[in-house]
């Protein structure tokens, strides 16, 4: 008999296309916990920049994971005890994570750590491989799509409204940039699972993509 399916929520897609806000959205209407991985592999490459270690050291590399300690709690990620939810966004960080999360053995422990974590079920989580790696065996899986131009769009007025500079086409290079590495490296790359439902949320709102999603789940919980 095939084991029963976790009461888990995968939501994986490209960069920028609001699988946090979403993912975030969804746990609280359903009253499950969110886990946010993409800002665990934030968290180890904020500790790789500030250490120096370099990738190709793989025994700094072995003591930095060993020592690695993340958590989240609600919307915050602490990083040895500190509260490092803003430096994880910075823009250091997002082009230092590219390298950082395509490294077998960080996504070793990070996956590792990851199921931990949703082993009990009644969670939301989103990332690039919780359908197809992480928790192959998840209740429900979404793949969110929207086209670039939309992801680049919402990001620039999201930046605009918080005041900080923006341009348009710079935001639409890096995420390109972050999409192809994502999806060519040879660890768990970025790809649909095949029982993923399509959700392309280029024309929905925030609301509407969660009215979907929750929808989706209560059909097949
Ligand atoms: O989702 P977010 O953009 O915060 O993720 C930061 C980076 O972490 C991504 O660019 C991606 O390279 C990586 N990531 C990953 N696997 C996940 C979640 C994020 O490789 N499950």
């Amino acid at each position: 008999m095939a084991a029963p399916a976790l009461s888990l929520i995968a939501i994986d897609g490209p960069s920028g296309v609001g699988k946090s806000t979403t993912a975030r959205r969804v746990a609280s209407r359903l009253g499950w916990h969110y886990l946010d991985t993409g800002a665990m592999y934030r968290a180890a490459a904020l500790a790789v920049l500030r250490t120096g270690v370099a990738l190709a050291d793989r025994a700094a590399l072995e003591r930095l994971l060993a020592g690695l300690d993340l958590a989240q709690e609600g919307t915050r990620i602490f990083l040895a005890g500190e509260d490092v939810s803003e430096a994880i966004r910075s823009q250091e960080v997002t082009r230092g994570v590219t390298p950082v999360s395509a490294d077998a053995r960080v996504r070793e422990v990070l996956v590792e750590q990851q199921r931990r974590i949703g082993a009990s079920g009644r969670w939301v989580v989103d990332g690039r491989d919780i359908g197809t790696v992480v928790f192959p065996g998840a209740c429900c899986k979404i793949f969110l799509t929207a086209s670039p131009e939309a992801r680049a769009r919402r990001r620039f007025l999201e930046l605009e409204a918080k005041g900080q500079r923006a341009v348009y086409e710079e935001i639409l290079a890096d995420q390109q940039r972050r999409d192809e590495a994502d999806s060519t490296r040879a660890v768990a790359p970025l790809r649909q699972a095949e029982d993923a439902a399509v959700l392309d949320s280029s024309d929905l709102s925030l609301e509407q993509v969660v009215d979907r999603i929750v929808a989706k789940h209560l059909a097949h919980p």
